[in-house]
């Protein structure tokens, strides 16, 4: 049983760390945050940040989903609008027009608003566009937001509630004591609380190793472009088979594009060029866009591709949050798992979601 105001350590300062710590701090506990990294170098920094309910294996993450874009409306509202999501709604096609209505079916039976339009209404969205699909689907919902400043709001929100955030400070061990986590062994020092919540990405695998403890949870790259255009040519977040891109500012696109090999044709760069002429090829005012960045992101991915959230059975004191889109589902995660630990109530929407579902 934790103390009536717990002292929760929170490992980790990316998105679902900094969403953890500012949920907690509103639910009135007192929290610690440690990261390692410098906030540049984590998976958050280089996320295309897109607020979807993604390519929805089942009925029931597609409501997840939804729950998590509806999330992030209440966070905007409570920072009174600091995280400057864009919800421009977003635009996709798949390879075929059969495959674009199956997908837009699959999320209308979820009941996920969804409208599957005509070439005259893809055109009005984007015109810009030079040629286009057949049949796209559009979810007005829809949005984006700049994730590296939404973590450093969270943060501060979580810092004005009054957790104690600490950069730079690695987490090198779980330090246990029988079958319970009493806290972590960091670069500077013991650190003793009544519950760890590991939010450290791929690393929150390695620290539980020493518990016994297999996570199903391996870094997964994707590519990150930042290119230049002194014209905005696109209005929304579009995804088809081949990138996904959308407006960061008036200047600034983000693309991002499956990995493939660390080097040769299929390298980073590589098909950071690939991508570039195809957006020229695809699109109209795209004479003067060039690459300005191309980044490697390891994001943690769970076997399954389902998020990793709870208390571990069997190990006292400590709670896991890993998931894969953790940018559209950090706020809801949060929330949810604060409720759990600050007032002891399991949340039946993070049930599908245990570590026990690998056992
Ligand atoms: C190219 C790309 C595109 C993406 N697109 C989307 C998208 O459109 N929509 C979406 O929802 N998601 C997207 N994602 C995924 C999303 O970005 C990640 O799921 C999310 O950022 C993971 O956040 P996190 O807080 O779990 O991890 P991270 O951001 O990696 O943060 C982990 C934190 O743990 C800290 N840490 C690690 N080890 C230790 C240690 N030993 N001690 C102390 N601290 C430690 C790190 O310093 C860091 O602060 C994308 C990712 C990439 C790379």
């Amino acid at each position: 049983m934790l103390a009536t105001s717990p002292h929760v350590l929170v490992v980790g300062a990316g998105i679902v760390g900094a969403s953890l710590a500012y949920e907690l701090g509103r639910q009135r506990a007192r929290v610690t945050l440690l990261a390692k990294a410098p906030q540049l170098t984590t998976v958050t920094a280089n996320s295309f940040a897109w607020l979807t309910t993604g390519y929805g294996q089942d009925e029931a993450i597609v409501a997840f989903r939804q729950a998590a874009l509806r999330e992030w409306h209440r966070v905007e509202q409570e920072l009174s609008g600091r995280l400057a999501i864009e919800w421009s709604g977003a635009l996709r096609w798949f390879t075929d027009s059969p495959a674009t209505e199956r997908f837009a079916n699959r999320l209308l039976t979820a009941g996920y608003p969804v409208h599957l339009l005509s070439p005259a209404q893809v055109r009005a969205l984007e015109p810009h566009l030079k040629a286009v699909p057949a049949h796209a689907l559009f979810a007005p919902e829809e949005g984006a937001l700049d994730a590296r400043r939404a973590t450093e709001v969270l943060l501060q929100a979580a810092q004005a509630a009054g957790a104690t955030v600490q950069l730079g400070n690695e987490v090198r061990a779980l330090l246990t004591s029988d079958s319970r986590v009493t806290g972590v062994m960091t670069t500077t020092g013991p650190l003793r609380a009544d519950l760890v919540v590991l939010a450290a990405g791929v690393t929150s695998a390695e620290l539980v190793q020493s518990l016994g403890l297999t996570l199903p949870l391996a870094a997964s790259p994707a590519i990150l472009l930042r290119l230049h255009t002194p014209h905005r040519f696109v209005q929304r977040v579009v995804s088809t088979p081949e990138w996904e891109i959308r407006a960061a500012s008036p200047t600034q696109l983000l693309a991002a594009a499956d990995y493939v090999a660390a080097s040769g044709a299929n390298s980073p760069s590589a098909i950071a060029q690939r991508t570039l002429r195809n957006l020229q090829a695809q699109w109209r005012r795209t004479e003067h866009l060039r690459l300005e960045q191309v980044a490697v992101g390891q994001r943690p991915m769970p076997r399954d591709g389902l998020p990793i959230v709870g208390h571990v059975a069997g190990v006292d004191g400590l709670y896991l949050a890993g998931m894969h889109a953790g940018v559209t589902l950090a706020v809801l995660v949060g929330r949810l798992a604060a409720t759990e630990i600050v007032r002891q109530q399991e949340q039946a929407l993070l049930a599908p979601y245990r570590l026990t579902r690998f056992a």
